[in-house]
């Protein structure tokens, strides 16, 4: 045991990590904690309980919804509800943000989650995660939805969760991007990974290759290099792929060790201009990404650049290490 480890509560408390000495953003995080937490006790009791079998529902994103979908989404509006530091919340899997009761309505803050991100891979026991973004209410009014509506550069805090071998939370206010593991014994999150830097050059990719045949060709072209390598001299080195189709797992494996992250757009539904979710997946993970030392992008546009017109809003996802996301970029504008 390492008796210097820093307790999450200690580092949000910490002057230094700049959070205003009144600030509720403390208390939001430690919120958002123990839901993590909640969930985690969740994820590890597997097939136990009766929490990987699929729901004859639907999300308001067509997508078969799991019971660990629908407890975990509980369990953050349970929390986030009474916590009293929320004027709203939106979730990717409600059609529309839930309004918190006048006498609960007490928060300056919106917050913004997917609660089980990845949750197909509950039933094959492969990592999922919770992706959270939190916002400014824009007013002290009863927030409607136009007030969700913000570039994801707004945010003033973003992090996720992971369910892996160890629960992690990773997060950031805007001053770096930092990691903390959960002690199961003690039930606390500790800091483990302060200061996450993303390697601005890397070797590895990934991407659901088996749609390559719908891709537009600056994703064609880059992707064909990475795998040519340095057999006709199309890169200076050669690459790996890593592709787990839990986009928690992914981008952690990004943050740990650098590597590109593409879903990218495509023509496989034209209705569709990308797969993730901007407010839920793309926004908060862009944050996380760029605070970080990393890029985040659709390819044309910078992800927290992007002014949302719906709280669904999908878009092409970019991100990860600067140097292969800036020329993924340049493709673009050949
Ligand atoms: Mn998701
Ligand atoms: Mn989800």
């Amino acid at each position: 045991m390492n008796a210097q480890r820093i307790t999450l509560s200690a580092f949000l408390a910490d002057a230094s990590q700049g959070l205003p000495k009144d600030s509720q953003l403390a208390d939001l995080l430690l919120n958002i904690a123990d839901t993590a937490k909640a969930i985690a006790k969740l994820t590890e009791k597997g097939a136990l309980i009766d929490m990987v079998g699929k729901l004859e529902s639907q999300n308001i994103q067509g997508e078969t919804q799991m019971k660990l979908d629908v407890e975990s989404n509980q369990i953050f509006i349970d929390n986030l509800t009474r916590s009293g530091l929320v004027a709203g919340l939106a979730s990717e899997e409600m059609e529309a943000p839930v309004l918190i009761a006048d006498d609960q309505h007490q928060g300056a803050y919106l917050a913004i989650f997917d609660p089980l991100d990845g949750s197909s891979n509950v039933a094959v026991n492969v990592s999922v995660g919770s992706i959270f973004s939190v916002l400014h209410a824009p007013t002290d009014a009863l927030p409607v939805e136009q007030d969700y509506l913000q570039a994801g550069r707004k945010q003033v805090a973003a992090g996720y969760a992971i369910y892996g071998p160890c629960t992690m939370l990773v997060i950031t206010v805007g001053k770096g991007t930092h990691g903390f593991t959960l002690d199961r014994d003690t039930g606390e999150f500790s800091l483990t990974h302060a200061n996450i830097q993303i390697p601005e050059d890397t070797a590895e990719f990934a991407i659901n290759a088996s749609n390559e045949r719908y891709w537009e060709p600056p994703i064609k072209r880059y992707i064909s290099e990475c795998r040519a390598g340095v057999s006709d001299n199309s890169r200076e080195k050669n690459f790996n792929m890593r592709w787990i189709a839990s986009m928690v797992a992914d981008i952690h494996r990004i943050l740990m060790r650098g590597g590109i992250y593409m879903y990218p757009k495509d023509n496989k539904d034209v209705a569709m201009p990308g797969r993730l979710r901007l407010m839920y997946e793309a926004n908060p993970m862009s944050m996380i990404v760029e605070q970080a030392g990393g890029l985040s992008s659709t390819g044309r546009v910078r992800i927290q650049d992007i002014q949302p017109e719906k709280v669904h809003q999908r878009v092409p996802v970019i991100m990860g290490s600067k140097n292969e996301v800036l020329r993924v970029e340049s493709y673009h504008k050949t």
